[in-house]
């Protein structure tokens, strides 16, 4: 982040606009917008900048832009020269203006464009009338505060209001109804005697943050706490509430930290208490995910559970990778498979489902197979499967450091080897004919005999 986002009061603080143009009267405006004392010169001289909260700069002229900057530098004056971010001490961003609710967009000074296309996005979604609901918040909140002590039960309080029956009515025009409502929802709130909570079992996807779905995007911004797994990225839990209470509960292979009943204890006992609690994992959390594990751990305490599915590995992978799963020519079926041999993974690896696994036209999608290439080799070559066989693998799949790799079933070992260093993300092993077009198949495999 270049620049920290705040919002600064200007109501009758002194705001000084150097230039005549358009640019310069644009700038006047928005500080008289907000509150402002305004004043507009065509030149500067020290003794208009004294007392000034900010001065906009915008001569046209770059002479007189630089000077006018060294005299607010001088005097101590924060200073914004249009166009001119290296003058700057704090620049301008693209504001979405809906009375209260204001949403400032800004890229650093990189690409006003692409801030202005974002604008135009989001003022598409906001609702014309969203700072009505500000205001209707703002009236309650006093109130809100006094009357209902727990956070969670308060939170709740104010989800309900800004989602629910007020909140549609404040947007419809209709401010005395909203306000009735919203007072009726206040009455509900501090007679309910316990809080109810729910855990949600939520998938995060393969890791880019724009993969989540939307309900998961809309749990992550609500939940009281967020117990996630080591393989869910930081760009991920950005989307999450700031506040929101963040724990860490992944089971890094070699490297347990929770075990899984401690994670099912620690769900049950945030749910007892009330909160609303997601549990994040990677990619689905009904693959090779052990989210039934938490559901039913849930679920034989009584309490409430639901589940969010995500982008699995398998397919965040293959789309990123370039690579389609089935194929009209090429493939008819595709399993998901664990390359690891631990004991708990015995169903999948039990030799007799290796043969089909290994049969042509069926494309393998193997997690957790990187460092057990040796071993998922041979048992594929063992079962039949051709030694040219296209593989593919790919790791930190659909993330900024995301590396594809391509060759032949005989060679996966070497293949997987830096894709199994210690310092290496999470790589899935796409095996089948369909592995050769990959975007970066070089030069492109020829099809198995
Ligand atoms: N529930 C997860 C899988 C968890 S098992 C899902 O549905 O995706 C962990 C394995 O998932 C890793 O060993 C790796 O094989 C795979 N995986 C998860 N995220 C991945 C990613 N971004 N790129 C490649 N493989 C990934």
């Amino acid at each position: 982040m270049k620049h920290l986002p705040l919002f600064f009061d200007l109501s009758g603080r002194k705001v000084v606009v150097v230039g005549e143009g358009p640019a310069a009267d644009r700038r006047a405006a928005l500080a008289r917008s907000a509150g402002a004392a305004v004043r507009q010169l065509g030149d500067i001289r020290a003794a208009d900048l004294r007392g000034a909260a900010a001065v906009f700069i915008a001569t046209g002229d770059l002479d007189h832009d630089t000077v006018a900057q060294r005299v607010a530098k001088l005097l101590g004056v924060p200073v914004n020269v249009a166009d001119r971010p290296a003058l700057c001490d704090f620049i301008l961003p693209a504001i979405v203006d809906r009375d209260d609710v204001v949403v400032a967009i800004s890229t650093g000074g990189a690409a006003p464009t692409l801030a202005a296309t974002l604008r135009g996005r989001i003022e598409a979604v906001l609702p014309e009338r969203i700072g009505s609901l500000a205001k209707l918040a703002a009236t309650f909140r006093t109130q809100v505060n006094t009357l209902i002590a727990d956070p969670a039960r308060r939170r709740a309080f104010w989800r309900r209001l800004v989602e629910g029956p007020a909140a549609r009515l404040a947007m419809a025009g209709d401010d005395a109804a909203a306000r009735r409502a919203a007072l009726g929802e206040l009455d509900d709130a501090r007679r309910r005697l316990a809080p109810v909570g729910i855990a949600h079992i939520v998938g995060a996807g393969p890791g880019d943050p724009d993969l989540l779905t939307l309900k998961a995007a809309q749990l992550l911004r609500e939940a009281d706490a967020i117990l996630h797994d080591d393989l869910v990225p930081s760009a991920v839990l950005a989307r999450a509430r700031r506040d929101a209470e963040f724990l860490a509960v992944g089971k890094r292979k070699g490297l347990a930290r929770w075990t899984q009943d401690e994670i099912n204890a620690e769900l049950v006992r945030r749910v007892r208490a009330g909160q609303m609690v997601v549990r994040l994992k990677a990619g689905d959390p009904f693959v090779f995910g052990r989210g039934g594990e938490e559901v039913e751990a849930l679920r034989a305490a009584g309490l409430p559970v639901a589940i969010v599915p995500g982008v699995t590995a398998a397919l965040g992978c293959a789309a990123s990778a370039g690579i389609p799963l089935t194929h009209r020519r090429l493939a008819s079926a595709v399993t998901f498979v664990s390359g690891h041999s631990a004991p708990e993974n015995e169903a999948v690896n039990r030799e007799a489902t290796w043969p089909a696994l290994a049969a042509q036209g069926h494309t393998l999608a193997i997690y957790m197979g990187a460092s057990e290439a040796a071993s998922v080799r041979d048992r594929l070559l063992e079962a039949g499967a051709h030694p040219a066989m296209p593989v593919a693998i790919v790791e930190n799949g659909t993330q900024p450091e995301e590396r594809v790799s391509t060759g032949r079933l005989s060679d996966l070992t070497r293949l997987a080897a830096s894709h199994a260093r210690g310092d290496a993300g999470p790589s899935l092993i796409i095996v089948g004919e369909v592995a050769a077009l990959a975007a970066v198949a070089q030069p492109p495999l020829a099809k198995v005999s």
